[in-house]
């Protein structure tokens, strides 16, 4: 039976929220609108990931699947530093790809696994989980088709999660909710529908605070208090 590794996200209240950290074994969602942190939160990831068990991390490589282009090596540099990790060697246990189309995204997991059961992996990224999905399937009377197929890549994801005791990390988009959503003022909700709710196990909301502040909240917890934790984008990543 495999156990639970809490990965930090470098900064503690977000860790609070989390209940210790980013988990193995489950899939964490993250969502919000552009410039939230959602990318920023995975480059910090990658680099935490690498961590020893002893520092909270996740002592394990990292794979990373870009489906915006938005994955800059560069970015890794100050935040290695800032944990006190050699840049290059942080490099190169960071394994990626970009995916053009959903099914490159889906054969690209399918690759992973291979890899996954040679070398001991700890945190799989997908950034984004969905846009390609939204892509493909634009059309009108496409929307069961593509459920259909997003079903089957998350069951995917599942099964890595849990066959290599891996941490997975989305992110999503946010999209027009005429029924309210999450603020009245501007109503928005995840998209992927209950596809996409049912499998992660944690949906996070983010959205912009003051300056570099954000601002982070589960989304969908009935039993948890409705409470806002705050963390900032520094130069070496997430932090308090
Ligand atoms: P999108 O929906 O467009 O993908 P996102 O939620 O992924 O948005 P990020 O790319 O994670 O957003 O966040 C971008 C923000 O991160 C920038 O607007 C900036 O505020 C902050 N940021 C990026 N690099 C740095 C840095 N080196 N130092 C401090 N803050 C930074
Ligand atoms: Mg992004």
């Amino acid at each position: 039976r495999k156990s639970v590794i809490k990965i930090t996200t470098g900064s503690q209240a977000l860790d609070d929220l989390l209940g210790g950290g980013v988990e193995t074994l489950s899939i964490t969602e993250a969502f919000g609108e552009f410039r939230s942190g959602k990318t920023q939160l995975a480059h910090t990831l990658c680099v935490s990931t690498q961590l020893p068990l002893s520092m909270r991390g996740g002592n394990g490589k990292v794979a990373y699947i870009d489906t915006e282009g938005t994955f800059r090596p560069d970015r890794i540099v100050p935040i290695a530093e800032r944990f006190g990790m050699d840049a290059g060697a942080v490099l190169d246990n960071i394994i990626y790809a970009r995916a053009y189309t959903y099914e490159h995204q889906y054969n690209l997991l399918l690759g992973l696994a291979a890899k996954m059961s040679e070398e001991p992996f700890r945190l799989l990224i997908l950034d984004s989980v969905i846009a390609l999905f939204r892509v493909d399937f634009s059309g009108r009377g496409e929307l069961a088709e593509r459920q259909q197929k997003l079903a089957q890549m998350l069951s995917r994801l599942i099964k890595i999660a849990e066959e290599f005791n891996v941490a997975v990390y989305m992110t999503n988009q946010v999209i027009a909710d005429p029924g309210g959503g999450m603020f009245i003022s501007d109503p928005k909700k995840p998209a992927g529908g209950h596809v996409l709710a049912h499998a992660s196990t944690i949906r996070l909301m983010l959205r912009k605070g003051k300056g570099e502040q954000r601002v982070c909240k589960m989304f969908d917890a009935p039993n948890l208090p409705e409470v806002i934790h705050v963390f900032q984008i520094t130069p070496g990543g997430i932090a308090d």
